[in-house]
């Protein structure tokens, strides 16, 4: 028996036009029909999660958010409620994404409570660690990743970090189509595995997925997903293409 089930995410961000999404998911759920091995999902934008909740309904795909705010409800204009992402059936959502922390200005205290929020609602949260060095003065990238993780976990019980995935996205290799090498992913991935053991304990560390993302590729994908720590893909600019997204499911 597989030991954490590879999971390979697709991330639309804000691309996509509406007329795009059925094609897309048409193409892709005959395709996962008897997909069982690998846990498939696609985070995208709010406008299209009802339509693709309905679309992925009886099928193999996971349909995940990509922000939620901090608090359930209220006066907070343009956010998203986790609350409402949960009661419409949505399972994950994106926490911290490099791109939230880069242009939002979203901080490991804000990715915290947003962290805290999903958790209380009953979304899973894909927590990002993008190894901003600059947040952190001068501290080496394996300490920033590693102060991110233990950030965005305070106060996180043990009993709940079944719900919880955790994404490696290092900020210079999201977007640039400079992956990380499969060596650097792994030893980053091995050093946040290590840090949850220290967290939670080795038997509870040892069931957390890592995921992996930037640029990730189908001619690269596999170096990423062969990787002992790495449990699967986040997927941005190749998955647009609903056929090489198909190529990496079929990779893990
Ligand atoms: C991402 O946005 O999470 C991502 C990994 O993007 P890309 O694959 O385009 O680098």
């Amino acid at each position: 028996e597989q030991k954490r089930r590879p999971f390979v995410l697709a991330n639309w961000k804000i691309n996509m036009e509406p007329r795009e999404v059925g094609p897309y998911l048409e193409k892709v759920l005959p395709a996962l029909a008897d997909e069982h091995q690998v846990e498939v999902g696609i985070a995208a934008q709010d406008l299209y999660l009802s339509q693709m909740l309905a679309a992925a309904k009886g099928n193999p795909l996971t349909i995940v958010g990509e922000n939620a705010h901090w608090e359930d409800a209220g006066a907070f204009t343009g956010e998203t409620s986790p609350k409402a992402l949960a009661q419409m059936g949505v399972e994950y959502v994106l926490i911290g994404h490099f791109e939230r922390r880069k242009f939002f200005n979203e901080t490991d205290e804000t990715v915290n409570l947003k962290t805290l929020a999903a958790l209380r609602n009953g979304l899973k949260p894909i927590v990002d660690l993008d190894e901003d060095l600059s947040a952190y003065g001068n501290l080496v990238p394996e300490k920033v990743v590693l102060a991110q993780l233990k950030a965005a976990l305070d106060g996180v019980m043990a009993d709940e970090m079944d719900q919880v995935t955790i994404a490696y996205e290092p900020t210079w290799a999201i977007g640039s189509g400079e992956a990380a090498s499969a060596d650097q992913a792994q030893e980053a991935a091995a050093l946040i595995r290590q840090s949850l053991a220290n967290l939670y304990g080795r038997d509870l560390a040892e069931k957390i997925r890592i995921l992996y993302g930037g640029s990730v590729t189908p001619a690269n994908g596999q170096n990423f997903l062969c990787q002992p720590d790495i449990d699967g893909i986040l997927v941005g600019k190749a998955a647009l293409n609903p056929e090489k997204f198909l190529a990496l499911v079929d990779e893990a």
